[in-house]
């Protein structure tokens, strides 16, 4: 309101008296309303959102306490057009604005707890060591938390970034570090489940190993990538297709679900987790971190897969929405 108000000064719809009038009304309330919100935060547990928002009010208190003597307030109409002041007066409340967004998304972010309550005993398929801290990691970290059960079956060792045995006692070090035991791991090396960006596995072959990993486990949540598999790596697109056909011709438990972790476009893949906002709008089914878990899954990942833990996964793990939250999309079977 005040960056409209101070425009319609700025292009003469109204003039200077009238416009501090206006925003002068305002100044006194938005100091109560921040001076009560910054406890408010506090008390519910918001404490980063209290922190970024004590600048604030230290500029407004401080802005209101040194207003010169003889003017109306904060805003003055014999002052406004003096030494930029209009100029600054924009900039402050543009930065305010700024202000405002960033504690929105922090907001949402914070306000987790739309993960389905009754995933009990879930299969995880993935296609590579660090498909689980990279992509999975909220979903294990909130499931396990909960009390469930999760399976991770890997159909490939990732013979291609290392050694399959490195990798593979990799892949159990970061599920254990995620509460997931090595009992309740299983990878496979197999000439037909090559790793690699552009060979296709048998969907029937996967199909056949998630139906007797799913049965043996009484799994009644399946978990893997979707048609996209996040960054179109075949293999993830493979263990989708196979999971797909598994439910479609129920080779799955008659109880169980299964679900595709979405893929999203390459500005919500990297935006952190500012993209919580997007992602409550746009699914159902949410997992979202919280900052505690985040660094559980990439003590995880740099602790379980330091052969694989490069510059760029490590940037990953910090920038990729991934880390961060998981989405999901029901696979059904007809
Ligand atoms: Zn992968």
């Amino acid at each position: 309101m005040q960056v409209i108000t101070l425009s319609d000064l700025e292009c003469d719809y109204l003039n200077a008296r009238q416009c501090c009038t206006k925003l002068n009304i305002w100044v006194i309330p938005k100091l109560i309303a921040h001076a009560v919100l910054i406890p408010a935060f506090l008390f519910y547990g918001y404490w980063l959102l209290a922190l970024i928002n004590l600048p604030i009010l230290g500029w407004m208190t401080f802005e209101f306490l040194t207003v010169p003597s003889g003017n109306t307030g904060v805003f003055d109409p014999t002052e406004i057009y003096n030494r930029g002041q209009l100029k600054r007066h924009m900039r402050q409340c543009m930065i305010f604005l700024g202000w405002y967004l960033i504690s929105f998304f922090i907001y949402m972010y914070w306000k987790r707890g739309v993960a389905p309550g009754n995933w009990k005993r879930v299969l995880l398929v993935i296609a590579h060591p660090d498909d689980e801290c990279m992509f999975f990691g909220p979903t294990l970290v909130e499931v396990v938390r909960r009390g469930g059960k999760v399976y991770v079956v890997c159909l490939s060792s990732g013979e291609q970034g290392g050694t399959g045995d490195v990798r593979k006692r990799e892949l159990f070090a970061a599920c254990s570090a995620l509460g997931v035991p090595q009992a309740d791991v299983v990878v496979y090396r197999c000439c037909d489940l090559a790793d690699g960006p552009h060979n296709s596995w048998s969907p029937l072959l996967v199909a056949r190993l998630v139906s007797h990993h799913a049965h043996v486990r009484s799994a009644d949540v399946l978990l893997t990538f979707d048609r996209y598999g996040v960054s179109y790596h075949e293999n993830h697109v493979s263990a989708w297709r196979g999971v797909v056909l598994a439910v479609r011709n129920a080779l799955c438990p008659e109880h169980s679900q299964a679900y595709a972790l979405e893929t999203v476009n390459i500005l919500r893949k990297y935006s952190v987790f500012f993209d919580c906002f997007l992602s409550r709008c746009t699914s159902n089914i949410i997992f979202i971190a919280s900052l505690d878990d985040h660094s559980k899954i990439v003590k995880a990942m740099s602790t379980g897969h330091p052969s694989q833990y490069i510059w760029f996964r490590r940037l990953f793990m910090y920038f990729s929405r991934y880390a961060y939250i998981n989405t999901y999309k029901r696979i059904i079977g007809k």
